[in-house]
């Protein structure tokens, strides 16, 4: 297994991802990263949560760490994302890895006032997150100036071309100079994609790290609705119901992980946790003892579970529904392997329904609900007709939206006031 040292990545960005705990490159870091220090274009089909925006952006911070620091500062990455919420990510990475070096970097989408955005380009910026709505806007006004692009990224290209974005992004392409590095990340690669990339890209290695076709037809799934606060007492429930011998308990955070380890301590289950904040040693001792059946269960992050392997693992569950409707293939295809049969029970609360929506229609099948246990909570089912992904934000726990507070609050302003401006015009 690589480490980030051995990838050629200076000390100050060493230090800035050592300080974010993670200790190994993932594989789309270990593989992009050197590519694109060397100067390749790069095609990479990958999802979020595979680790892709330290793949593109550690690389970018180097080759601007090596800049003449007297020269004037122009715009030399551009990183195109599809919705606002992952352009604000995007840029807060750039924080985060890029806190021991001078650079400026901004996102700019739409939806929200243009004056700070304008006003933080005037000032000068090495690197822009943008939407391709806004960004078109302002260069159409003459407020951005792209000439000088040595890196362009178009991240999630499969939602771009799904939520219309082909013809932006074919204007913003054919204003960037030619000498200059690309990237493009999709999740998925149909040939619309394809074609987009070899419409750009020269000489690009590829990345593959798609889900591999898993069956998921030996797997018995089940879904259990539950309020958020009742998951805990139903996953003990579960788990001695089952009497789980080798299972995968799935959480989305860390910290979700470690109190769900401690609750279960509590009841008399033995767990370990594993995730991005623990060491290596300390995962591999932990997946150690879960291969040799000395703990029954395993609680594990998306990021965190990629590389286990362990046979016979006989239940998964899903604490908490993934955002990505592919992790859920992913988890669920941790059992069930080389021919076994395998059980994956999933937890939805009322805020997850939406993700169930995503996930049903992912793998093209309705799955079976367990509704006669103690904590079931109908008002978490899926409502008819409602959209996958589209959840209630838990501004609790989402950073981004907290980051964002003032945006959504203006949002909802603005759509009281459509609603309002059409009530007015019915009742006219
Ligand atoms: P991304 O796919 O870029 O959206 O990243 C998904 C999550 O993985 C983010 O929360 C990152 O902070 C985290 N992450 C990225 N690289 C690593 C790594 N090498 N080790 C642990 N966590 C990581």
């Amino acid at each position: 297994m690589s480490n980030f040292e051995s990838l050629g990545l200076s000390n100050k960005l060493l230090r800035a991802i050592n300080l974010e705990g993670y200790t190994h490159p993932t594989p789309v870091q270990a593989m992009g990263i050197p590519l694109l220090l060397d100067g390749k274009d790069l095609l990479g089909v990958a999802q979020t949560g595979t680790g892709k925006t330290a793949a593109f952006a550690l690389p970018i911070l180097q080759k601007l760490l090596q800049r003449d620091p007297h020269k004037k500062r122009h715009i030399s990455a551009l990183i195109l994302s599809p919705t606002r919420e992952l352009a604000a990510q995007i840029d807060q990475r750039f924080s985060v890895y890029g806190q021991f070096i001078e650079i400026r970097h901004k996102v700019i989408f739409g939806g929200v006032s243009q004056k700070p955005q304008v006003q933080s380009l005037r000032r000068g910026i090495d690197v822009l997150v943008a939407t391709p709505g806004r960004l078109l806007d302002l260069l159409q006004q003459g407020h951005v100036d792209l000439n000088h692009i040595e890196f362009f990224v178009l991240d999630e290209a499969d939602r771009m071309l799904d939520m219309g974005f082909i013809r932006d992004i074919k204007k913003i392409l054919a204003i960037l100079p030619k000498r200059r590095q690309n990237l493009l990340f999709s999740a998925t690669m149909p040939s619309s994609i394809a074609d987009l990339a070899k419409s750009f890209l020269n000489n690009a290695e590829m990345i593959d790290l798609s889900p591999k076709e898993i069956t998921v037809d030996k797997i018995e799934q089940s879904v259990l609705f539950v309020r958020k606060e009742d998951k805990r007492k139903l996953i003990v429930d579960v788990v001695k119901e089952n009497k789980v011998k080798k299972g995968i308990i799935f959480t989305r955070t860390k910290h979700g992980a470690n109190r769900l380890v401690k609750q279960l301590d509590k009841a008399g289950i033995n767990a370990l946790a594993i995730h991005g904040n623990k060491s290596q040693g300390a995962r591999t001792k932990a997946l150690e003892r879960f291969k040799q059946g000395r703990v029954p269960l395993l609680v594990a992050t998306d990021i965190a579970s990629r590389g286990i392997d362990v046979d016979g693992v006989t239940h998964v569950f899903n604490y908490d529904l993934p955002n990505e409707p592919e992790s859920y293939v992913h988890r669920i295809g941790r059992t069930a392997r080389a021919g076994k049969s395998g059980v994956a029970f999933a937890f939805c609360d009322d805020s997850e329904s939406g993700y169930l929506v995503g996930i049903q229609r992912l793998i093209g099948k309705t799955i079976p609900v367990i509704g006669d246990h103690r904590y079931h909570f109908a008002k978490a089912i899926p409502k008819p007709n409602q959209k996958p992904g589209k959840i209630k934000v838990n501004k609790q726990t989402n950073h981004t939206f907290k980051a964002n507070k003032n945006q959504t609050d203006k949002k909802n302003r603005s759509r009281r006031r459509n609603r309002n401006y059409s009530n007015n015009k019915r009742r006219k």
